[in-house]
C-alpha cells in the first residue's frame, strides 16, 4: 500500500476509537507514520505515493495496534510539545496540556524579566510547568518538587536536553521537603478530578497516573492542601497560581479568600472555562 491508501484507510479506523474526529485521526496517523520511517510530516506529504513496506511497516502496524488499543500518542513516541518546547512523556507523568500553557503564561506575567525570582512548582511531572517557566525567565531559579521518583527522572530528563540550568528538582511531597523556603511564586497543575468521575475510565485518561488527576471525592483535597500552606512559602507580595477543573473555579476562590489571599481572581482558559484560579499571599496566614 502506498502512504497515502496508509492514511486513507487507518484514519477510518482510528476514527472509531471514541472522541477523536477525522481531522485528529488523519493527524495521529501521520505522526505515528512519520516516527516509524523517522522522517518529517513534510517529507511523508510530498512522498504519499511511495509504498510502506519492510521493517517500516512492521514498525507501524506495531504502533498503531497500541493507539487502536487506547494507548495517548504522546506515550506511544514518547513526547508531546507544549509552549513551543518538545517534551519526553512517559506513564510516570501527566501528558503536557494545551489549556495549561495559560498557567505558565499567566505565571511569566507576574516574574520580572530583569531580575533574580524564586519560582515553585509543586507536582511538576513531566517537568513542562516548571521547565517553560525557566527558558522564558533565565535569571529566575525555580524549584520543581514531585513525590514521584520516576516522574522527578522524567523532568530531570527533560530539563537536560532542553539546556534549561535554573530548575532545581527535589523530591517532596507538596511543600513536606521545603522546610522554611520562601518564593515569589507558586505555581501547580494539581490532581483536581473527582475520583469517582467517570470521565477516568475513558480515553488517554486511563493510561495516566491516577495520582496526577483525582484528588478524593470532589477533587479539591490537593488544592486546599496547598492554598492552606502555600501562606507560609511566599514572599510578600507572592503569588499563588494553581490550574483547576472547569467547575471549581466559585469554590477555589472562596477557598483563597479564606486563607487570607487577596486579589482573588479566576482566569478562562482558549475554550473559555474557567482554568486558572490565583491569589496574592497575604502577610499574616490565617
Ligand atoms: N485537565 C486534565 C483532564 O481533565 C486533568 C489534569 C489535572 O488533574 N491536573 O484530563
Amino acid at each position: 500500500m502506498t502512504l497515502a491508501e496508509v492514511l486513507a484507510q487507518d484514519s477510518q479506523r482510528l476514527r472509531q476509537a471514541p472522541g477523536l474526529d477525522l481531522r485528529t485521526a488523519r493527524l495521529e496517523v501521520q505522526i505515528l507514520l512519520c516516527h516509524a520511517l523517522g522522517v518529517a510530516r513534510s517529507w511523508l506529504i510530498s512522498h504519499d505515493r511511495d509504498a510502506l513496506t519492510g521493517p517500516a511497516a512492521q514498525a507501524y502496524a506495531a504502533l498503531l495496534t497500541r493507539r487502536l488499543a487506547g494507548e495517548p500518542i504522546a506515550y506511544i513516541v514518547g513526547s508531546r510539545e507544549f509552549f513551543g518546547l518538545e517534551f519526553k512523556a512517559t506513564p510516570a507523568v501527566l501528558i503536557p496540556r494545551p489549556e495549561t500553557e495559560l498557567l505558565v503564561e499567566l505565571a511569566l506575567a507576574r516574574i520580572p524579566e530583569n531580575q533574580p525570582c524564586r519560582v515553585l512548582d509543586l507536582g511538576t511531572g513531566s517537568g513542562a510547568i516548571a521547565i517553560s517557566i525557566a527558558k522564558n525567565r533565565p535569571l529566575a531559579t525555580v524549584t520543581a518538587v514531585d513525590q514521584s521518583l520516576e516522574a522527578l527522572a522524567v523532568a530531570r530528563e527533560n530539563a537536560l536536553r532542553l539546556d534549561a540550568l535554573n530548575v532545581r528538582f527535589l523530591h517532596s511531597d507538596w511543600f513536606g521537603a521545603l522546610g522554611e523556603e520562601k518564593f515569589a511564586l507558586i505555581v501547580t497543575n494539581p490532581p483536581y478530578i473527582e475520583t469517582a468521575d467517570k470521565h477516568l475510565q475513558h480515553g488517554d485518561v486511563r493510561f495516566e497516573p491516577l495520582s496526577a488527576l483525582a484528588s478524593g471525592a470532589d477533587g479539591l483535597d490537593d488544592i486546599r492542601r496547598i492554598a492552606a500552606v502555600a501562606p507560609i512559602h511566599l514572599e510578600a507580595g507572592g503569588w499563588l497560581l494553581f490550574e483547576h477543573g472547569y467547575d471549581q473555579g466559585e469554590r477555589c476562590r472562596e477557598m483563597l479568600r479564606q486563607r487570607g489571599f487577596l486579589k482573588v481572581e479566576t482566569i478562562r482558559d482558549l475554550a473559555g472555562l474557567e482554568r486558572v484560579s490565583m491569589g496574592l499571599g497575604a502577610r499574616k496566614p490565617g
